[in-house]
């Protein structure tokens, strides 16, 4: 997306995710792949190109066979597969800023929305629509499979995400231990505060539960 001219305005702008409605868009679980993020010993999910494709995988983006010829070419073409690990990984952690920066109520920095717009532009140039069943869907032409497609997948889901209302539903593990989990939060009053782990959530209740028993003596 180029600068527009300031007096230049969209009057309409939508980019709808139907992800969401359980919580976990495909961004935020890119964000959880580095769990404990808040935390003085972070652990790290992505550590190589093939990471990402088991990743792909479980999300549905590839299916096994596919991801299976895409790990031959990493393996193949090393340099690349190593710059599109660093890319994912760069365009992962200005997610996690982003959202965990809303999550928080604070500002969203400038440089970390460019971050997740470069990888939105690079997707927007291949992306092609097809009427399927009377939905539109989005694709990439035949042939043109890649190892940038889970990092263009997650820019999607990241910006549809922040231009959705679920957007201010999102919010971050409240573990004092640095849990860092971002999720959706469709609960309907909108009560959680724990991740998805039952950890989390049952070591705050116990906490909770061992200072009333202290209380009551
Ligand atoms: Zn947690």
């Amino acid at each position: 997306m180029s600068a527009a001219p300031a007096h230049v305005r969209w009057l309409r702008w939508s980019l709808h995710v139907d992800e969401a409605s359980d919580g976990r868009p495909l961004c935020l679980s890119l964000a959880n792949t580095r769990h404990w993020r808040n935390s003085a010993a972070p652990k790290e999910l992505l550590n190589g190109y093939a990471d990402i494709l088991d990743w792909a995988v479980a999300k549905g983006i590839y299916s096994r066979r596919e991801a299976d010829a895409l790990a031959a070419e990493a393996n193949a073409h090393p340099h690349v597969a190593n710059a599109e690990l660093r890319r994912t990984i760069e365009l992962r952690e200005a997610i996690a800023r982003v959202f965990g920066a809303l999550a928080h109520g604070e500002a969203v920095r400038e440089g970390d929305s460019a971050i997740i717009v470069e990888s939105f532009d690079e997707a927007m140039r291949l992306m092609t629509l097809r009427v399927v069943d009377g939905r539109l869907v989005p694709g990439i032409p035949q042939g043109r499979e890649g190892l940038e497609l889970p990092r263009w997948q997650a820019a999607f889901s990241a910006l549809g995400l922040y231009g959705s209302p679920a957007v201010a539903r999102v919010k971050q593990c409240a573990d004092d231990r640095g849990c860092g989990w971002l999720f959706v939060d469709t609960t309907r009053n909108a009560s959680r505060m724990f991740c998805f782990s039952n950890e989390c959530g049952n070591r705050a209740r116990q906490a909770k539960y061992r200072e009333r028993m202290r209380r009551a003596g």
